[in-house]
């Protein structure tokens, strides 16, 4: 599930730092996080940092972004192989697999 931040915020700034996801940012009037970069720390820590952290406890889970820890954890992984993108993963790590070998056989020569 993603999480989501309520108009309670107080903008104390304390979130924002906290996500290794960087999926917090400054909205319009107070902070938002992004729910396609929001994997609730799944892959990072086994709590939600940003509700850790919050001195008002206004950051409940998102209604509209439901999702299973297994999605959660490919989004993790999405968001590890590729910082920012969204475009397939799976042709970065098979480019990287194709240089690795190359070297590989260099330095066996
Ligand atoms: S739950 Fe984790 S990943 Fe989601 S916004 Fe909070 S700190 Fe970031
Ligand atoms: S920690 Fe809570 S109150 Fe502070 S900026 Fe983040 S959401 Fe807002």
């Amino acid at each position: 599930m993603a999480l989501m931040i309520t108009d309670e915020c107080i903008n104390c700034d304390v979130c924002e730092p906290e996500c290794p996801n960087q999926a917090i940012s400054m909205g319009a009037e107070f902070y938002v996080i992004d729910p396609k970069r929001c994997t609730e720390c799944v892959g990072h820590f086994d709590e939600p940092q940003c509700v850790q952290v919050c001195p008002v406890s206004c950051i409940p889970i998102h209604p509209e972004h439901i999702e299973t820890r297994e999605q959660l954890m490919m989004k993790y992984e999405r968001l590890q192989g590729r910082a920012g993108g969204s475009a397939a993963p799976a042709e970065g790590q098979a480019a990287a697999a194709t240089t690795d070998t190359t070297a590989l056989n260099s330095s066996a020569r």
